[in-house]
């Protein structure tokens, strides 16, 4: 056994705080898992303060990112790319990813324990020139849409992702990809295949259609408005913003000279993006911290999108539970209990302070300490 396997499985003796209440917790981790009982020969897990000054977190979640998309150009990432995204999210302290799209396979990231574990939506679904080029499944007839849904629920964990709106060049603006009625069948085809539905929504329009088909979860969601806001919280729909995207907007705006009314109703969205977020908050919208990394984000921002959930009116309580023990909640993941496995992030103070939050002290995935002590 390498030196490094022999440490995969070493025992640990965790001590700390945990969230949301902040109260002293104990643990131990044997074998890659935590147990409630303390382990002969265990070792101390030291991050050089005291127990006061040491903080527990299950991990954070990147409840919307993308690995396999290549950064800055679009497209399809290498296998080596899309495993150095997985590992800079993981230095990040992110264990939980919900890949939301990605145009090549990413299943090998699950066989790299070292690696954080990924809830995967297959493809996009989109119809031609409505969405990046080289990412989606591109339907040239609408009428394909559940069958499409049902083979992307099949090759995911769990959810489907659909392009709900970009702009209609021949409009020259953002227009919903999809009617109403298809949305209906293709939604209830996913929930049928066990899965969870998604989409990309900037604009207004194409709100009311997913909403009002059953959609489990808005991307974005800068279009909200108080009708289509008391429709997620009447559905329990929740809403993954991603802020530090959103912040992308005049660029994307400026590069749009040949499409005024769509560049003025992008920035429009920008302006009241905070406004908008905290009225989704405020009438009980569930939200969770994505960063929409791949593509044009980098991967590795989670304390960025946890910052940026805080302008926008979250409590520090809330922008950080939504990165780590609502999002795992969410996405069907429990938090630091005996029989699970032993993914932890510790900090030295407390990672409600975003400077804490950016440098965690100690990463646990699956009992082993990264990077290797
Ligand atoms: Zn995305």
């Amino acid at each position: 056994m390498s030196v490094s396997a022999t440490r995969a499985v070493a025992a640990w003796h965790v001590r700390g705080r945990a969230l949301p209440d902040g109260e002293p917790i104990e643990f131990w981790t044997d074998g890659g898992r935590i147990v409630d009982e303390p382990v002969a020969g265990a070792r101390s897990l030291d991050v050089g303060g005291t127990i006061d000054d040491t903080w527990i977190l299950p991990g954070l979640v990147d409840a919307h990112c993308h690995v396999g998309i290549r950064f800055g150009g679009g497209g399809g990432e290498s296998t080596e790319g899309l495993l150095e995204q997985a590992r800079i999210e993981r230095d990040a302290g992110v264990l939980l990813l919900r890949d939301a799209g990605s145009p090549v396979d990413n299943r090998m990231v699950d066989d790299h324990p070292d690696l954080p574990r990924i809830v995967r939506a297959g493809r996009h679904i989109a119809a031609p020139k409505r969405y990046i080029r080289g990412l989606p499944v591109d339907l040239d007839d609408e009428s394909q849409l559940p069958d499409e849904v049902r083979r992307q629920a099949r090759a995911g964990d769990g959810w489907v992702k659909l392009v709900g709106d970009w702009i209609d060049r021949a409009v020259g603006d953002l227009t919903p990809l999809w009617s109403d009625a298809i949305l209906k069948d293709a939604i209830a085809a996913a929930h049928d295949e066990g899965a969870r539905v998604t989409a990309h929504v900037f604009g207004e329009d194409a709100l009311p259609g997913l909403l009002g088909a059953g959609i489990d979860c808005i991307e974005h969601g800068t279009g909200l408005t108080d009708t289509t806001i008391a429709a997620m919280v009447d559905g329990g729909v929740a809403l993954v913003p991603t802020l530090i995207n959103i912040a992308t907007f005049p660029e994307i705006a400026d590069s749009a000279t040949r499409f005024p009314v769509y560049a003025a109703h992008m920035r429009a969205l920008h302006t009241r993006r905070y406004d908008t977020i905290a009225a989704a908050h405020d009438a009980g919208v569930p939200i969770y911290a994505g960063t929409d990394a791949g593509g044009s984000i980098r991967h590795g921002r989670i304390a960025d999108e946890v910052d940026e959930l805080r302008r926008a009116g979250l409590n520090a309580t809330d922008a950080l539970g939504a990165a780590s023990w609502a999002a795992r909640s969410w996405l069907g993941c429990t938090s630091l209990r005996a029989g699970e496995s032993a993914d932890l992030t510790l900090y030295r103070g407390d990672p409600r302070g975003t400077d804490v939050l950016r440098a965690p002290a100690v990463v646990m995935l699956r009992g082993a300490l990264h990077p290797v002590p």
